[in-house]
């Protein structure tokens, strides 16, 4: 059996990893690519159903929405401090560019970050173990 790669939680939230056995990938594409939002329905190593319930990633948009928000006043507190006289074109351009800069890791990590606090799902180091003998159990029946 191959051996795995340890990780911490914050490591495995940054690397969007699995929350049950921090291996298997949420995503199925990197961030930097057209389709950034497509995930993967269950953890490829441990079997985990990522949607917990209909509906789940719903919550992600307040998550989502506070990342928005801590980008619009970083933006606003800049422009303000480091810009004399701004124009209100200038503000939109400092508050809406990096709005859409951010948007790939705002939607993946309001996801990933649901996943940790609100699924209920804790770290089991030996899950994939687990799933693999009820893999193996299943082809027995
Ligand atoms: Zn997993």
């Amino acid at each position: 059996m191959e051996k795995h790669k340890e990780r911490s939680a914050l490591q495995a939230v940054i690397d969007a990893k699995c929350p049950q056995c921090r291996q298997g990938d949420i995503y199925v594409y990197k961030m930097l690519s057209t389709k950034f939002t497509t995930m993967n329905k269950t953890c490829s190593e441990c079997g985990l159903y990522y949607e917990r319930e209909p509906g789940f990633f719903w919550g992600a948009m307040y998550i989502s929405y506070g990342f928005a928000i801590a980008t619009v006043l970083t933006a606003f507190a800049i422009m303000t401090i480091l810009v004399d006289h701004v124009k209100l074109w200038q503000y939109f351009v400092a508050i809406f560019v990096p709005l859409f800069i951010i948007a790939p890791f705002a939607f993946r990590y309001s996801r990933v970050l649901m996943l940790y606090l609100f699924a209920g799902v804790s770290y089991d180091k030996d899950a994939i173990e687990k799933n693999e003998d009820k893999i193996k159990q299943e082809k027995i029946n």
